[in-house]
């Protein structure tokens, strides 16, 4: 059969540790002893370093009070609804300790999108920072979650409302003084595999977004997979692409799957210490690379965009950064060679993933500097490839076709879904939608055969656009599709097709037709995160080509799109 794998072995997975036990208190092979002192997360703006007892001993004290306070065990399910924060991760470890599950929701999310994670999920509380209290209350309130499951996860300045909501910094301190009232989760050999850790959010193939259900063996897996790929631990190999006390900056925001488990947990357990940033501000972001002396950058190709042009770039000497990955969307080859042209010193690829696979698939292959152009990475150990050609049959070296993969790193399954998991996730393959051409194991992405787009790295799923636009009046039919963008990469663009009354209104009258593209932009960026707007724009159709069963010709109108702007 042709599969394509990695040609390292993959050393042993336990099966039985939650993430926390894994990550703050056990040593496996593949993991390099840190120096005692450095620190494992700073806080970018104060520079305020955490150590292991302080990350600890906060997680302690909040499982503590979780379960305390709120009775937080076992297959209960906490929402953290916040930019990254020292304490999403305390957060995270403290409801692994009790049995809990985390579902991270993008903190940019508009009401209605909040109470949809919330209610496919039944949080039992939520954790957010206090600057999302309002659209927090107002989905908790939807959503059936009493206020008093609110919490923040920073303390607030001082406000009648703000003062309703405890905080983190009160939950540990009540937590770390009151006796232990919980028996923290202990998983016999095997249970890792069945036990969520996470359900992170994606569209998968087709459709809305979707809760995946990751459990603590995938995310330990996918990190021992790349400490693998890139023999961390392995005393003989000299090309180590990171060392103990080697400074990351986290960007990426941690609700998103690559920034949850490559940005925080692989690089922790690398020894590394990691500036967490809760927003990314590209003027700070530079400081910020200087002051921390940063050695590792993980990022998307929007960021890489600004690095290759911004004029500020020249302000600065970036010598130290030693590693740059970009991943969760396409790098063009000449924006690679670009950023080695910018950041001279380090070496430069790509990581491809998918929350579906628990992140990580490929990556820059252990020995180039400058990764092959165009590949979005060599296959990591432990995962198995094959790419299925139109016809079903099974691509060779170099064929192009849709990459189905496997391994130990698979997500379960969508929740509450089984038609959308049993299209997706088949006989313990993922398949992922996008279509690759494998080389010298290296995985180059072509195209992307399933509907989301990535907006800045964001999935943004047509169907929940279309789903949106069909409830305004003069709507009777959408198709949303993306048109490409330099920075961004794609840009959702809608075709509509009007109700009769709307078209006659319209008929012959330009002003009242672009009132009428506005009204409709607003109608989505009334209710929707901002990457997911109709920035691409709107245009009227007769009809949306379909083909006989009904199913929507996307690639018509995507094709159609793109010559539309091309000859504007
Ligand atoms: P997500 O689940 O949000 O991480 O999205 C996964 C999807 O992002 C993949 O199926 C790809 O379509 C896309 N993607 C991730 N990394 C890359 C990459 N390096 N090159 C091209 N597409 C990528």
């Amino acid at each position: 059969m042709a599969t394509f794998r990695s040609v390292f072995p993959l050393p042993h997975i336990p099966d039985d540790l939650t993430i926390p036990q894994f990550i703050l208190d056990s040593q496996h092979p593949s993991r390099p002893l840190r120096p005692y002192t450095t620190p494992w997360l700073i806080e970018d703006h104060t520079g305020r370093p955490f150590g292991h007892s302080e990350l600890s001993h906060r997680t302690f004290g909040l499982a503590n009070a979780l379960s305390l306070k709120w009775g937080i065990k076992r297959h209960d399910i906490v929402c953290i609804f916040s930019p990254n924060n020292i304490d999403y991760a305390t957060t995270i470890w403290a409801v692994h300790r009790l049995g809990g599950i985390i579902t991270p929701a993008n903190p940019g999310y508009m009401v209605e999108e909040l109470v949809h994670q919330l209610h496919a999920t039944k949080a039992a509380l939520l954790v957010i920072h206090p600057t999302f209290l309002d659209t927090a209350h107002k989905a908790a309130q939807i959503a059936g979650l009493p206020n008093d499951r609110i919490i923040l996860i920073e303390d607030p300045p001082y406000s009648e409302t703000t003062s309703k909501h405890t905080s983190i910094n009160n939950l540990v301190d009540f937590g770390s003084n009151a006796p232990q009232n919980f028996i923290e989760a202990r998983l016999k050999p095997g249970e890792a595999r069945t036990t969520l850790a996470f359900l992170s959010f994606s569209s998968g193939t087709t459709g809305k977004p979707k809760a995946v259900a990751i459990p603590h063996y995938s995310v330990i897996a996918n990190i021992i997979q790349m400490a693998t790929h890139y023999k961390i631990n392995d005393k003989s190999w000299k090309e180590k692409r990171m060392i103990p006390g080697d400074v990351a900056i986290a960007v990426l925001p941690f609700f998103h799957i690559y920034g949850l488990v490559v940005n925080l947990h692989y690089l922790l357990f690398c020894g590394m210490s990691v500036v967490v940033v809760p927003k990314f501000n590209f003027p700070v972001f530079l400081e910020s690379l200087v002051r921390h002396r940063i050695t590792h950058l993980y990022i998307v190709p929007p960021q890489v965009v600004l690095m290759c042009k911004h004029p500020d770039m020249k302000k600065y000497n970036l010598s130290h950064i030693k590693f740059c990955m970009s991943g969760a969307a396409p790098l063009s080859g000449e924006l690679m060679e670009q950023l080695h042209k910018v950041l001279p010193n380090a070496t430069i690829g790509q990581g491809y993933g998918l929350t579906e696979t628990c992140t990580t698939v490929a990556m820059i292959p252990p020995t180039q500097k400058i990764a092959t152009i165009g590949s979005a990475g060599q296959l990591i150990p432990g995962i198995i490839a094959k790419v299925v050609k139109v016809d079903g049959s099974l691509a060779v070296e170099g064929e192009q076709g849709e990459l189905v993969v496997t391994g130990p790193s698979m997500a379960l399954g969508y929740l509450n879904n089984e038609t959308a998991t049993r299209e997706t996730f088949v006989d313990g393959w993922v398949r992922t939608g996008d279509e690759v051409i494998i080389k010298n194991g290296e995985v180059y992405v072509v195209d992307r055969l399933k509907e989301i787009m990535k907006v800045r790295g964001f999935q943004v799923a047509p169907a929940e656009l279309e789903g949106h636009l069909l409830m305004h009046p003069d709507v009777v039919d959408a198709c949303v599709i993306s048109i490409p963008d330099e920075y961004s990469g794609e840009l959702p663009m809608a075709y509509i097709v009007l109700s009769e009354a709307a078209r006659k209104r319209i008929s012959g009258n330009q002003d009242a037709s672009l009132k009428l593209k506005a009204v409709l932009e607003k109608h989505v960026a009334d209710v929707k995160v901002a990457y997911k707007r109709l920035a691409g724009g709107v245009e009227f159709i007769d009809a949306i080509p379909k083909n006989p069963s009904g199913k929507m010709l996307r690639r018509v109108l995507r094709d159609q799109a793109r010559k539309l702007k091309v000859t504007r």
